[in-house]
């Protein structure tokens, strides 16, 4: 193996643990947790070396970074998600290489992914990004809809073409009642998670947890953990 390839099997090895360890101590069963890849800022070739590892879902946050990517590695069975703040003008891009956009925030995006989907014949899968820390009728400084603003979108994206409505993510806000409680901001987003299942029952994905609090995220509930500096080291710059 080189020594990136070694490098990245060493780290997912580490994060494989953490999340066999989380789900064992939350009673839950290790495949019902599924591990997504961040390979935001790190180039195609180490989404490559990662799809050998075994790995079948990555995210990545900027179009302009990840259309790219997704283009030279097409031959690959890899699943990805979309994690950023999405502009519109960015939607059809993304909506020819992404199956899952997991920042939905506004009524503007649905419409505009709609179209987008529509237009290139793919269904391309929905989470509504919730921002915890956001005031009503308010988004988040990083993206996301307040809380009260889940249920009309949610609503919107299962009555709009082309759109499948898979769940809710979040990140564990900075700022806020929510700062620094981890566990607490992803045991509200699992309330959410409920309440929007009564309504909607096939949108059960909870994406939540990073690689500093992936074990917080698995032990409330979370189906998916998206997993970037762990795997891939430390990036350059924010991203
Ligand atoms: C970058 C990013 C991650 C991964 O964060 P790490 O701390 O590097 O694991 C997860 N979710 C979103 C939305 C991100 O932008």
């Amino acid at each position: 193996m080189t020594d990136r390839k070694t490098q990245l099997a060493e780290n997912l090895a580490r994060v494989e643990e953490r999340i066999s360890a989380a789900c064992e101590a939350a009673g839950r069963k290790r495949e019902d947790v599924t591990l997504i890849v961040v390979t935001k800022t790190y180039p195609a070739s180490d989404v490559r070396l990662l799809h050998e590892l075994g790995i079948r879902h990555v995210a990545e946050n900027r179009d302009q970074d990840a259309a790219p990517k997704a283009a030279a590695c097409a031959d690959l069975d890899l699943t990805w998600h979309f994690v950023g703040q999405l502009q519109t003008n960015k939607v059809r891009s993304v909506a020819s290489y992404a199956h899952l956009v997991q920042s939905i925030d506004r009524l503007k995006l649905v419409t505009a992914l709609s179209a987008a989907a529509v237009r290139t014949g793919r269904e391309l899968g929905c989470l509504i990004q919730v921002a915890l820390d956001a005031g009503a009728g308010e988004r988040g400084e990083r993206g996301g809809v307040a809380p009260d603003g889940i249920e009309e979108l949610a609503g919107a994206v299962a009555a709009a073409p082309g759109l499948r409505l898979d769940g809710l993510m979040t990140v564990a806000p900075l700022a806020g009642p929510y700062a620094g409680r981890e566990r607490a901001a992803f045991d509200r987003l699992m309330e959410f998670s409920s309440s929007l299942r009564a309504a909607h029952p096939a949108a059960n994905m909870v994406s939540a947890g990073m690689s500093a609090d992936l074990e917080d995220a698995v032990a409330a509930g979370a189906t998916h953990v998206r997993i970037g500096t762990a795997v891939l080291g430390d990036r350059p710059r924010l991203g």
